[in-house]
Parts: structure tokens; C-alpha cells; sequence
């Protein structure tokens, strides 16, 4: 039954429970969090399991979050250097 497999921990053979996590991530050199991402976590080791398309959901949403706090950066960059040449 694939139901038995999910319910035990490979680490430890220990309880798995349904939980949340918070996965980090480095892209284009930001540390990023994404928290609240729906985990299986076993109740004896803490190892915590991400679901293969949970996780493809969550990297993709790091990309985004990270382009975005890039452009972010390199516009305070260019009204930096701007208000310096103002200056
Ligand atoms: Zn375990």
C-alpha cells in the first residue's frame, strides 16, 4: 500500500505527520525563505519531506521572488548612482 509508505519516516521508520516548513534558498546570490510550504515532517527525527511537485512549485516561486528582488536591487543601484552624479 503506497498509503503505509508515506505514514513512516525512511530515515527512522518513525511517524510522518502532514506539517509546515520553511525551505531557503540561494538564487543570483539572494538568500531567499519560503515559509509555510506544506511538508510531511516525522515526529522522531524532525526530518522533514517536501513532495516532489510541491517542491517544483516552490523553487519556481523562488526564481520569481529572487528576479524580482534583483530588479528591485538594480533600480536602488541606478537611483543611487543617480542621486550621486546629482550630487
Ligand atoms: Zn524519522
Amino acid at each position: 500500500m503506497p498509503e503505509a509508505r508515506n505514514q513512516k519516516c525512511p530515515e527512522c521508520g518513525g511517524t510522518v505527520r502532514p506539517g509546515r516548513t520553511t525551505l531557503t534558498f540561494e538564487r543570483l546570490g539572494i538568500e531567499l525563505a519560503v515559509e509555510a510550504v506544506p511538508a510531511r515532517i516525522c515526529q522522531d527525527c524532525a526530518e522533514e519531506f517536501v513532495d516532489g511537485p510541491v517542491a517544483v512549485q516552490v523553487s519556481d516561486l523562488a526564481d520569481r521572488l529572487a528576479e524580482d528582488a534583483a530588479k528591485d536591487m538594480r533600480r536602488q543601484l541606478r537611483v543611487r548612482s543617480l542621486a550621486l552624479s546629482l550630487a
